[in-house]
């Protein structure tokens, strides 16, 4: 059926929602055995006992992921070792942890644990473990064989991430090696026969699910604006539907940061007439406190919106949604290989992710499912799956991780679908660039070194360099201070104020120094919160990069790398540092564009308004990423001297032949040679052979 936005209307609504009925509150062992996977429990463990691989499949909210590691270990399979269960996301991994610790029993850390990227919340009792699938991979480089593990759950499969898919082909060579050893995949419904068959053709176990039928609505007409029209629409549903919850897709974390506050802006103008909407925003980097409040049930009178990106399609279950709000779009990373560079892109789903979110209505009963896209665009202009991240992203990291595993040809891994040649071979081109492969492709000690620091290999090697040059106690927290997201602080009723304190940290050579000097500000301020507050600074970004750091820290340590300070004087060091991570990153100024071009694509970008160069426009600069809105900026620039191009990354810049270059080139005095066609790697020329 067609559904047709209704306009807005203010005098239709009730003071109160219409009720299905009081929520039931059970305890959680009435929970636990209310879920459909609780009457296949006998035939679960056995399936287990009598199966080395198995693929079980069932609706999301079935109970695979929170029962079946308890199961298994109530089986006696922790004896043996422990149970590993891998997520595709870190906020899945922790949330997950948590409600299985309480149902467990246990505090968290301690029987049931998680470990996420710079943070192990694990400890020597733990024998359910949950993870990321990026940390079990990293736990196969220091331990080929997961010997301290008896069962394997690769969860949410169907994700296809990069980490799951060469999880999938290390398994694989792993099961012949242990053959004692359990693994199970999970997945949604598509792709069991898939996944089977790679696995040997092993059994797929099936849970059957309880779900209840979901209405599917239709826009008449292409939206022209989804994020209004998601608002709207929400509101809409508040106002005259019943009682029920509603989960809002949209795509990442500042989009939904500002439908939160437009939402609540909303709702305000509707005054006191309305019932309470409760607005909350999923997306991975929550703190935790907040988090908890999403999986809460509203409280009687009151509705609560939950406002998601994809988290919530599958490995979040969030009880109590009648209503799911589908845009029909998602953030993706895309690479291109051509210009070497990655970026979030948003992209239409495909049709089964569609039908995944909108079976998130019908959990608790009848839902309806809003898709703010025309029928016909289900039918004709949706891919029926995504296409698996490994044939998407920029494979650097993972073919760094699997030299450093003693995969030497990795076109040869036998992955479930393998990435195209020419990104696994512009892969090994940049990890050339960077010294972490030699002429040969074999993994250098530096390479070898970079692998062992969970950072993409331009951090890695900026890390490294840092160490040579004499400033890796400043660049360990630059590196910490970048990952941690947004940093500085601005509220829409603030922004003149919140600038002006912004600008205060401001560094003339650029962003990187504003971030350390954001550091070292509030180290000297004794790491206080309020003095973040003041300072229109996120404490909860800098108390992360803290730990960032701590954990970088005892790397170095372990590794027995310097952490030697630069002194105040000498900031070109970290500059140089940055630059030998990330000279693919480099632009120029373009006089005539009032712009920059980028030297290797010369593709026209511009200084952030934010950035710290945004009024002095040097020369030149690297940039750490770069982030599309009306224009192509550079998020994170740095004032570079360019002959540093030429002294840090001899294998891809060179001083131009003076006979060959214009008049304009010559007077520079450096030119980029991106000739990846020139150079005869042996890699490329085996490649050419077959
Ligand atoms: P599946 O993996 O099959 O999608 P889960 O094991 O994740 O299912 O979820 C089973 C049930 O456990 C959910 O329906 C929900 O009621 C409950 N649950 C899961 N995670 C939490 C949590 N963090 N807090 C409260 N309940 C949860
Ligand atoms: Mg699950």
């Amino acid at each position: 059926s067609a559904y047709n936005m209704p306009d807005w209307k203010k005098d239709a609504l009730g003071k109160t929602l219409p009720t299905f009925g009081q929520r039931s509150k059970l305890s959680i062992k009435e929970q636990r055995e209310s879920l459909p996977i609780y009457k296949l429990k006998k035939e679960l463990i056995q399936a287990v006992h009598d199966n080395q691989v198995l693929v079980v499949i069932g609706e999301t909210g079935s109970g695979k992921t929170t029962q079946l590691t308890q199961y298994l270990a109530e089986a006696g399979h922790t004896t043996k070792g422990k149970i590993g269960c891998t997520q595709p996301r870190r906020l899945a991994a922790t949330s997950v942890a948590k409600r299985v610790a309480e149902e467990f029993g246990c505090r968290l850390g301690e029987e049931v644990g998680y470990a996420i990227r710079f943070e192990d919340c694990t400890g020597p009792d733990t024998v359910i473990k949950y993870m990321t699938d990026g940390m079990l991979l990293r736990e196969i480089l220091i331990d080929e064989n997961l010997s301290h593990y008896s069962v394997i759950m690769l969860d949410e499969a169907h994700e296809r991430t990069i980490h799951t898919d060469v999880l999938f082909g290390l398994l694989k060579k792993l099961l012949k090696r242990r053959p004692e050893l359990r693994l199970i995949v999970t997945s949604a419904t598509l792709d069991a026969d898939k996944f089977s068959e790679y696995f040997f053709s092993c059994n797929i176990f099936t849970i059957p699910g309880r779900t209840f039928p979901v209405e599917i609505l239709y826009s008449k007409q292409p939206e022209r604006d989804y994020l209004d029209a998601a608002l709207t629409t929400v509101l809409q549903i508040h106002l005259t539907e019943p009682e029920g919850d509603i989960l809002l897709f949209l795509t990442g974390q500042e989009e939904i940061d500002s439908a939160c506050q437009s939402l609540y802006d909303r709702m305000k103008d509707l005054g006191k007439n309305v019932p309470e909407l409760i607005i909350l925003p999923v997306y991975s980097v929550l703190p935790s406190e907040i988090q908890s409040r999403i999986l809460d049930p509203a409280p009687p009178g009151t509705r609560k919106v939950v406002v998601a990106t994809n988290i919530a399609e599958a490995s979040l279950t969030i009880d109590g949604i009648y209503f799911v709000v589908d845009p029909g779009f998602a953030k993706q990373n895309v690479y291109n290989p051509k210009q070497g560079l990655e970026s979030l892109v948003i992209t239409p789903i495909s049709q089964a992710s569609a039908n995944q979110r909108a079976g998130r209505a019908g959990r608790t009963g009848p839902g309806k499912c809003y898709r703010l896209y025309t029928e016909s665009a289900y039918r004709n202009e949706m891919p029926p799956t995504s296409v698996p991240e490994i044939q998407r992203t920029n494979l650097g990291t993972t073919t760094l991780t699997m030299k450093a595993m003693g995969i030497d040809d990795p076109l040869s891994f036998g992955f479930m679908d393998p990435p195209q040649p020419q990104a696994l071979i512009s892969a090994m081109e940049q990890l050339y660039s960077l010294g972490a492969l030699d002429e040969e492709g074999v993994l250098t000690k530096l390479g070898r070194r970079m692998a062992e620091f969970p950072l993409e290999p331009h951090l890695s090697k900026m890390l490294l360099a840092s160490v040579d040059l004499g400033c890796s106690d400043e660049v360990l927290t630059v590196i910490a201070m970048i990952q941690t997201g947004n940093v500085f602080y601005r509220p829409r009723e603030k922004q003149a104020q919140a600038d002006q304190k912004r600008a205060k940290f401001f560094q003339p050579e650029g962003d990187h120094l504003t971030l350390l000097a954001v550091y070292e500000a509030w180290k000297a301020n004794n790491f206080s919160g309020s003095w973040c507050f003041e300072n229109f600074i996120q404490s909860r970004s800098l108390r992360r990069a803290q730990d960032v750091r701590k954990q970088l820290l005892s790397i170095m340590d372990r590794y027995k790398l310097d952490v030697v300070s630069a002194g105040r004087r000498n900031l070109t060091k970290i500059r140089k540092a940055v630059t030998a991570g990330f000279f693919f990153h480099g632009a120029r100024r373009d006089p005539q564009e009032g712009g920059y071009r980028t030297l290797v694509e010369n593709q026209p970008v511009y200084i952030h308004p934010g950035s710290a160069l945004f009024q002095r426009q040097p020369d030149w600069v690297i940039y750490h990423d770069l982030v599309m809105t009306s224009k192509e900026y550079m998020r994170e620039a740095t004032v570079i001297d360019p002959k540093w191009l030429v002294e840090l990354a001899p294998r891809f810049f060179k001083v131009a032949d003076p006979t060959r270059m214009s008049k304009r080139k010559r007077q520079e005095r450096i030119e980029p040679l991106y000739d990846r066609y020139h150079e005869p790697n042996s890699w490329r020329l085996s490649k050419r052979r077959a």
